[in-house]
């Protein structure tokens, strides 16, 4: 699988929704590892399971069957328990990364389509021996205030810490967090040690766990890196700014619509997608054995 993506699956299941297929495989496909497309529009090849308990950390809501991730994700998440062990945690429970063999989900994200993002819970492990019914029924704690400006009495310098070895990792893209979030790791950051929280990106909810983003892996030659790069949403800074801002400010009190501002064009759910509009390549992901 060399060369660009190719665009759009053809054939008998060209019509059939992506997210039914893909959802439907129980085991990864039987290839070598690789990535193919983007995050919210692709596939991957070879994937391999995140143990449901491990060294430092445990898989959460086990019946989605959604511990699936690229070798980079996977060794990465061991990394990450280890780091957070060395904190003064027990280790990390581990949401949503992928399905088995990726591709749009039947329920949730609009990413983790390619192996390549992680959810950790921003609750602190209080034990690594939950069972299957805990690991459905136990929730995370939210860091954030209900006026979501500010983070709340859950957050703690343990968080900061954490999110701090995700994002010095070189193999991580980007992390989502809640702008309470980032705006409170600005205020605390030493000064001379900031490069990292360019990588710390405000969004919309992950105020109960953050969402980790991998690179493009270099297995995988059809994997399309994210654009704009954190570098050029921070102008090269720590993103410590007014785009940050935004997100508690306009972003949660609207100015009135201008009513001369053309519509903005029509998005689509990767739940509607058909394998149509995925790469062409995740048809043979799709079928290999
Ligand atoms: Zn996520």
């Amino acid at each position: 699988m060399l060369g660009a993506v190719a665009g759009g699956v053809q054939g008998a299941s060209a019509g059939e929704l992506a997210n039914q297929l893909f959802g439907a495989h129980r085991a990864p496909s039987a290839q070598p590892p690789a990535v193919v497309g983007a995050y919210a529009r692709g596939c991957a090849a070879g994937l391999v399971e995140l143990a449901e308990t491990g060294p430092g950390w445990q898989a959460m809501r086990l019946g989605r069957n959604r511990n699936w991730g690229h070798p980079q994700t996977i060794a990465f998440i061991k990394d990450l328990a280890g780091a957070a062990q060395s904190i003064g945690w027990r280790g990390i429970y581990v949401g949503d990364i992928s399905q088995p063999r990726g591709g749009p989900m039947t329920s949730g994200h609009t990413s983790h389509q390619t192996g390549l993002d992680v959810d950790i819970w921003m609750l602190p492990p209080a034990r690594l021996n939950l069972s299957r019914a805990e690991r459905e029924s136990i929730s995370s704690i939210s860091v954030r205030t209900a006026d979501q400006r500010s983070v709340n009495a859950n957050w703690t310098a343990q968080h900061h810490a954490l999110l701090r070895a995700a994002a010095l990792d070189v193999r991580v893209d980007r992390i989502f967090v809640a702008a309470a979030v980032k705006i409170e790791m600005c205020r605390t950051a030493a000064r001379a040690d900031r490069a990292w929280l360019q990588k710390i990106r405000p969004f919309s909810g992950h105020n109960t766990h953050f969402h980790v983003r991998m690179r493009c892996p270099a297995d995988s030659p059809l994997c399309e890196t994210q654009t704009p790069t954190v570098a050029d949403l921070s102008n090269g800074g720590d993103g410590c700014d007014e785009t940050l801002m935004w997100w508690v400010t306009d972003y949660l009190d609207p100015p009135p619509p201008d009513p001369d501002a053309p519509a903005p064009p029509p998005r689509r759910h990767p739940r509607s997608f058909t394998m149509a509009d995925l790469p062409a390549q995740c048809g043979a992901v799709l079928t290999a054995r």
